[in-house]
């Protein structure tokens, strides 16, 4: 293996702990930062991502609060709890563990959440800014992925940027994000007739489809930077992304890992964004920038 590993869990402590500095300002204020992560179901690998949020919590000295739906719930009773949380001044980040139960309108319940609390970036309010360039939360894995960039210095500008993926959480803001920062940017998808041929002329390569593997060290151009977004679990219990690493290091000059690459940088997003979203609810001129 020839690639520097992209150390995503040690960047996001680092970033956790940048992090805590912003809230003992927000607390020599008067303000505790709170995310609250409502969880419908008990999905196991909802629990866990759960619970890694709250513990991110904790690290950063934001108050994490868990609210647990019965997996049966009726859709009102979810919207209600938004509603609540929407009206608590103390709480300044809500986040919907994704997937819920197939009875909910998902769309319906990111669009519920108050813009200003919405620390995931999923609703269309940060989605229409990212593209405008106004005032937005951006997508937690996204901007994990362009900060664990911009953390090892490797460069976004004027570069070919293949995205695998078109999903709206991952994808699609992710190549609007990397067109803003100056990448020409080919976005891949199930319907790509040639995936090999676009990812072989990317210097940065990123791959989220949920396929575990798809993407071989034959389809990478030698010296090409290559983040893998995905998190599969193998029928023997294995976790893997949606890039053959071994193959795809031997080749490539940085190359993420899975896990302990975009998984823990998506986390640290979504802690930093939940304290912006207090810093701003909590600025003298929030009126001027509010999102809400
Ligand atoms: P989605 O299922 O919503 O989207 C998958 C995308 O991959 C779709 O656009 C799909 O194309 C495309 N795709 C599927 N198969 C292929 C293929 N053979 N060739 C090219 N493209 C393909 O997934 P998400 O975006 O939500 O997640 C993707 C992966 O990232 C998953 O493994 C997920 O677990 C992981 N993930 C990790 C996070 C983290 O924190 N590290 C956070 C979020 C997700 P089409 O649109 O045509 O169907």
């Amino acid at each position: 293996m020839k690639a520097v590993i992209l150390d995503g869990a040690a960047t996001a402590r680092a970033i956790l702990g940048e992090t805590a500095h912003r809230v003992r300002a927000l607390e020599a204020r008067g303000v505790v930062p709170a995310l609250a992560v409502i969880v419908a179901g008990d999905n196991p690998a909802s629990q866990l991502y759960v619970r890694n949020k709250t513990r991110a919590c904790a690290e950063a000295g934001v108050r994490g609060e868990r609210i647990a739906l019965a997996a049966d719930a009726d859709p009102s009773e979810l919207l209600a709890i938004i509603a609540a949380l929407n009206a608590d001044p103390r709480i300044h980040g809500i986040l919907v563990q994704l997937p819920l139960p197939p009875h909910h309108d998902v769309g319906a319940v990111i669009e519920a959440i108050a813009p200003g609390k919405d620390v995931d970036g999923f609703g269309t309010a940060h989605l229409g800014g990212l593209v405008a360039g106004r005032p937005h939360l951006a997508p937690c894995t996204p901007a994990g992925v362009i900060e664990l960039l911009d953390r090892y210095g490797i460069p976004i500008d004027g570069r070919d940027v293949a995205v695998v993926g078109r999903s709206n959480i991952v994808g699609k803001p992710l190549a609007m994000m990397m067109v803003a920062r100056g990448a020409t940017v080919t976005v891949c998808h199930s319907r790509t007739a040639s995936l090999a041929a676009h990812t072989r002329r990317a210097d940065i390569v990123v791959v989220a489809t949920g396929r575990p593997q798809l993407v071989t060290g034959d389809m990478i151009r030698p010296g090409a930077v290559v983040v893998d977004v995905g998190i599969n679990r193998l029928p023997d219990g294995r976790i893997v992304g949606d890039v053959d690493f071994a193959g795809a290091a031997a080749v490539a000059s940085h190359i993420t890992p899975v896990p302990g690459g975009i998984g823990p940088m998506t986390v640290a997003m979504l802690i930093a964004n939940t304290v912006t979203a207090a810093e701003r609810a909590s600025a003298p001129a929030a009126a001027s920038v509010s999102l809400a």
